[in-house]
């Protein structure tokens, strides 16, 4: 995103609503951080400028890729779903993602304020990866690498900043305490905040599979956490 410096007339309007702190005021002049702006799109579409100063440049690849990641108007072109090109695990009962007694996995890095760089995700992927796990195929973030077996992204990606960027995976249960380490391991490494998501379906007793493997690694389940009662319409069968 760019602010046309001939018609910009300084009133601040646009300041409040970047996400990631890329528009700077500096004696009275107002400007956007071009390689700190994620392509979110929101100081364009909210801030009312009354000149229409802000305007959204040509922008081609790899610089789209942060249009795709952070702007929520913008369709990931390998999953056709908007805002971060994911379903997510969440959505496991209707699209059976991972199968009963296997464990779904999500890390989310990145947020607003912080953002995270493609080279930090990529940081996560390739610890991670030393498990043996297989990236979620319909998610835009395993479409960014060039070698999902070890969670190498392309080249070209590394220097690109996105509002957030979320790994998904489905792992056996088994794995679930060296993986915790191994994030804690990488969370000194990468310069962004991430939360971690696990997601498992019910047993028939309605006890939740994945709880009593995370109490015995010491971490604790967040109060609001969520369980889906599997109302939607599931799009395959169970084995
Ligand atoms: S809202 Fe428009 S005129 Fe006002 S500071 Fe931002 S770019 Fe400049
Ligand atoms: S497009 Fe988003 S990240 Fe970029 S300057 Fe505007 S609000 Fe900030």
């Amino acid at each position: 995103m760019k602010i046309d410096k001939d018609l910009c007339i300084g009133c601040g309007n646009c300041l409040i609503y970047c996400p990631v702190d890329a528009i700077l005021e500096e004696d009275g002049v107002i400007d956007i951080d071009f390689n700190e702006c994620v392509e979110c799109g929101n100081c364009l579409r909210m801030s009312n400028c009354p000149t229409d100063a802000i305007y959204s440049q040509a922008m081609d690849y790899p610089r789209v890729i942060r249009a795709v990641m952070s702007d929520p108007y913008v369709v990931a072109p390998n999953t056709g779903i908007p805002g971060r090109g994911t379903a997510e695990i969440k959505t496991n009962d209707v699209t059976g993602r991972f199968k009963r007694g296997w464990i779904g996995m999500a890390v989310e890095l990145g947020r607003p304020i912080t953002g995270v760089w493609l080279s930090d995700v990529e940081k996560a992927a390739m610890a991670i990866s030393k498990h043996g796990i297989d990236f979620e195929k319909i998610n835009p973030v395993t479409a960014m690498m060039q070698d999902a077996k070890v969670g190498k992204f392309k080249d070209e990606l590394l220097k690109e900043k996105v509002l957030s960027a979320i790994l998904e995976f489905a792992v056996e249960p088994e794995k679930i305490p060296a993986l915790l380490n191994t994030l804690e391991e990488v969370q000194e490494e990468v310069n962004c905040v991430f939360s971690v998501d696990i997601a498992s379906r019910c047993n028939p007793d309605l006890s939740v599979p994945h709880e009593e493997i995370i109490a015995k690694t010491g971490h604790w389940i967040s109060l609001n956490a969520k369980t889906n009662l599997g109302l939607g319409k599931p799009l395959v069968k169970e084995d």
